[in-house]
């Protein structure tokens, strides 16, 4: 019989411990003998261009590709498990990637924030823990009070970030902290959701 595949997705606020698991995971996978590669958005050169590197200093071997397209491209059909770090920047094309690598019988463990620093759905994670066999799903340690945090506050010039700036993609990680959501701030008036009928 082929593999079953599978989609596991890493989720959580900043500093919530996404890149442990994931490396966690792909280390794991190696012990057991299956052949790994571990994919990273070129965008976020936070440490390191080609490791994923984890708040801890933990460190990994990591493709970084600036697309889908790229990753598609990079991606061995020897592989058997895939990993990919900060899915949140992908376009939703990672969600087919993902769907179809499952499907052919391998193993796709993507990490990625849940929740973008006004707590809005981030890029194309929804879908992606739609379409998750299992959700991991980590909490940080508020750094104001040191309850369980779910949240990224965004600081920009010593106060809460505005609704409205920009999500800068990687930035200076000082300006971001976990926060739970007592102590979460932002600026400016919520949007409204819209209705489903
Ligand atoms: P993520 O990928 O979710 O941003 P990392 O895996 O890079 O997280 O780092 C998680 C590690 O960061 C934790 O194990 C802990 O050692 C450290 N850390 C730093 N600040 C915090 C915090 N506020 N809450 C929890 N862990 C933190
Ligand atoms: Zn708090």
């Amino acid at each position: 019989m082929k593999p079953l595949g599978q989609i596991t997705v890493v989720c959580g606020s900043m500093y919530a411990g996404k890149s442990e698991e994931l490396i966690r995971l792909a280390r794991r996978a190696l012990y057991a003998k299956k052949t790994v590669q571990v994919f990273k958005p070129s965008v976020d050169r936070r440490y390191d261009e080609t490791m994923v590197v984890t708040h801890m200093g933990v460190r990994h071997e990591a493709v970084p590709v600036s697309s889908v397209d790229e990753l598609r491209s990079k991606a061995s059909p020897d592989t058997q498990v895939f990993c990919i770090e900060e899915a949140q920047f992908f376009d939703s094309s990672i969600v087919d990637f993902a769907v179809e690598m499952a499907d052919a019988g391998k193993e796709v463990v993507l990490a990625g924030l849940d929740q973008d620093f006004r707590r809005e759905p981030f890029g194309p994670m929804p879908e992606l823990l739609c379409a998750a066999d299992e959700v991991i799903k980590l909490r940080a340690i508020c750094v104001k009070c040191g309850r369980p945090a779910s949240h990224t506050y965004r600081q920009v010039d010593g106060r809460p970030a505005h609704r409205d700036d920009p999500i800068v993609l990687i930035g200076a990680t000082d300006s971001y902290e976990a926060r739970c959501r007592a102590c979460h701030r932002l600026r400016g008036k919520p949007n409204k959701r819209p209705t489903t009928s």
